[in-house]
Order: C-alpha cells, then structure tokens, then sequence
C-alpha cells in the first residue's frame, strides 16, 4: 500500500481500486480485432528442375545451377501469343462462318453469264476466237431459271469476226450441281427448245 498524505488521498486510492477490483474481468479484456493471417508472399518454391525448396525471389537454383522461369515473364510471352493468335482465330471462326453462305449463293448473275459461254463456244466454228463482253448480265425467268442475254465475237467459216447474239435459259439443279438448258438460241437458230 503506498504511503498517503492526506485521508482524502486515501480514500480515492481506495475508490479507483475498489472500482476496478468490482469491474467484471470480461470488460477489461478488449476484444482483439481477429486478424486473419495475411495471404502471405511465399518465401520458397520449388525447383523446375531438381524438385528442391529453393527461396522464392531466386534465378537460380543453388542446388542444381539450372535458371528459374519466370513467371511474370511466362505470363507477358503468352500475353504476346494471344495478341498475335487473336485475331487468327477471329479470321477462322468467321471464315467457317461465311463460308457456307458463300455455297448456298450460287448461282449468281456471273456463274450464270459464265455458264452460258460453254454450249455457245461448243457451236462456233472456231471456238478459240470467241470473245464474250466483260458485261453480262442474267436475269431470274419467273420460274427460277437464269436467263442469259448475251452476244459473242467470233470467227466464222471465212476466218472474218462475226458478232453472234444469243439467249441461254437454264435451269440449276444443286442436288446434282447440273445445269439442265431449256432453251438455247444463237443467232437465229434455236438449238435447244424446252
Ligand atoms: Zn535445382
């Protein structure tokens, strides 16, 4: 008990003791804030090479002498793959994507215009001469098949260029990927009449 000089001094001594020996022990006790461990840096890996506990920050190991991958390095050279392969597997989806588009297209107007040339060269005199315009167009009978109104430039028998008109009227057929004409006309004769 320390000295006091004074009773009054005493008996405030007295009370603060008398208060904290009454105070419930719990309230002293503050509760901890729980600190939940930290998601440390780990301190060790382990080698790629010997399977050893190496420190974590190091290149090389001390065991083997053989150097560490890094893993940042790892991650910015995929980082790099994906940038440039990107777009190459952009370009394949939509390929595959467009492409059967492309195959329920046909014909067009120019495979119809290209079609016609065959059977208009195969009744030439001298098919090798044939010339057909750059301009051609076909058109859609009301019926589905193409029609095309179109002339050539050719030789004939005496070797002089002649220009021949015609009409070619075909019908296609994707099943068997035909082209079944149903009306043929080269200059005035009409060589095929469905
Ligand atoms: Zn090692």
């Amino acid at each position: 008990m320390p000295e006091f000089k004074t009773k009054e001094e005493y008996e405030k001594w007295k009370a603060v003791r008398l208060q904290k020996a009454t105070k419930p022990q719990v309230e002293n006790i503050e509760p901890k804030p729980q600190v939940r461990p930290k998601a440390k840096k780990p301190t060790e890996k382990k080698c790629r090479h010997c399977a050893m506990m190496i420190p974590f920050e190091a290149r090389i190991c001390p065991h083997c002498r053989k150097s560490q991958p890094s893993t940042a390095k790892a991650i910015i050279i995929i980082g790099i793959i994906l940038l440039f392969l990107g777009p190459c597997f952009i370009a394949l989806i939509t390929h595959k994507e467009t492409t059967p588009q492309k195959n329920t297209e046909y014909p067009t107007e120019i495979d119809a215009c290209v079609q016609s040339t065959h059977i208009v060269e195969n009744n030439l005199k001298s098919p090798s001469s044939a010339k057909f315009p750059w301009v051609c167009s076909a058109f859609r009978t009301p019926a589905g098949a193409w029609s095309v109104h179109s002339y050539v430039d050719a030789q004939n028998s005496f070797g002089a260029m002649i220009r021949t008109n015609y009409i070619w009227t075909a019908e296609y057929n994707k099943d068997k990927n035909e082209w079944n004409i149903i009306y043929f006309k080269l200059g005035d004769e009409e060589l095929i009449k469905g």
